[in-house]
């Protein structure tokens, strides 16, 4: 399909195919970022730029995966492995909660000496110390859980649920093409697995988020301007999406802000720690007035969000 049409078909807020995003790579970045920003403003109010404070907790560096971009994981054997305990996780959580945050995001390695209870009881305890969303556990360590248990991902998603568990991150998807998967992360679960997990969990009422790393297989590495491309063709294309967060976290808070006009409308948290980043030196913890700063600074109003996008507090 000529370049043109497909435009045409953006702008008349038509389903793209696979062909027509591939044509959008053609297309040069302000008329991607103007197109984006008219289908995120479709779903949102655009002078609004939302966040939430939340915060990350490696529960484990435990893995046995070991993803070739991964300097966070230990081997089962290592001197350097640990799992933190009640009271490491506990303090986490209260130092989130005094700062006004909603959000815990455990997320660790796929530890095979951690069952199911290590999950269930910690859930429980957690919701009964605090008041926050447990948005917690990837695919592959749903999937690890069930293979060590021998059982099913309903059986798994269904007893944390009842333990606590709020929603499911998209970490892990990385990208969900086989051929790069096999490539970056050959122990991992496959696409289809990827999938099916979040499928199971969205019948079960359970919402679930996306990640998208890409670049991976660039070289030389990808750059400002290929993310801004993916950014706004991943709004156009993605219809059916009604949240897409800058990645400020990995392209820095600059580009962070300028994501706001590529069809971001939200940025993500402000996370406190990132223990899988912080071996790369990449700076990962803003404070929710530093955030809020960075979005006043694009010339949007910061909003506070909770993790299901419902607003809790604005920013003058
Ligand atoms: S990215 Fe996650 S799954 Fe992969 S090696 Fe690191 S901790 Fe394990």
């Amino acid at each position: 399909m000529e370049k043109s049409a497909v435009l045409r078909k953006v702008e008349k807020g038509e389903r793209l195919d696979v062909r027509d995003g591939v044509a959008l790579f053609s297309e040069d970045l302000l008329t991607l970022g103007r197109l984006a920003e008219l289908r995120k403003n479709a779903w949102h109010d655009s002078k609004v730029a939302t966040f939430v404070v939340d915060r990350n907790i490696s529960y484990t560096n435990v893995c046995t995966v070991r993803c070739r971009f991964c300097a966070f994981y230990r081997s089962p054997r290592s001197p350097e492995g640990y799992v933190l305990s009640w009271d490491e996780i506990s303090e986490k959580i209260q130092a989130l909660v005094d700062g006004g945050g909603t959000q815990v995001l455990l997320q660790g390695g796929v530890n095979p000496a951690l069952s199911i209870s290590f999950y269930t009881d910690l859930f429980r305890r957690i919701k009964s110390a605090f008041p926050v969303h447990i948005h917690s556990l990837s695919a592959p360590e749903i999937d690890g859980i069930a293979r060590l248990e021998k059982t099913t991902v309903e059986v798994v998603l269904q007893a944390l649920v009842e333990a606590g568990l709020d929603s499911l991150p998209g970490g892990g998807a990385e990208i969900l093409v086989d051929r790069v998967r096999n490539i970056i992360s050959p122990g991992k679960i496959g696409s289809d697995r990827w999938l099916e997990i979040h499928e199971k969990a969205h019948r079960l009422g359970i919402s679930t988020t996306a990640t998208m790393m890409y670049g991976s297989a660039h070289i030389p590495p990808a750059t400002g301007m290929d993310y801004l491309k993916t950014l706004a063709i991943s709004r156009i294309m993605l219809d059916n999406i009604p949240n897409i967060q800058g990645g400020w976290l990995t392209e820095g808070e600059k580009l962070g802000q300028v994501s706001l006009f590529f069809g971001a409308n939200d940025m993500g948290g402000v996370i406190s720690e990132d223990k899988v980043l912080e071996p790369t030196r990449i700076v990962c913890t803003l404070t929710p007035s530093l955030m809020a700063d960075l979005i006043r600074r694009a010339g949007k109003t910061p909003v506070q969000r909770n993790t299901r996008y419902e607003r809790i507090k604005t920013f003058s």
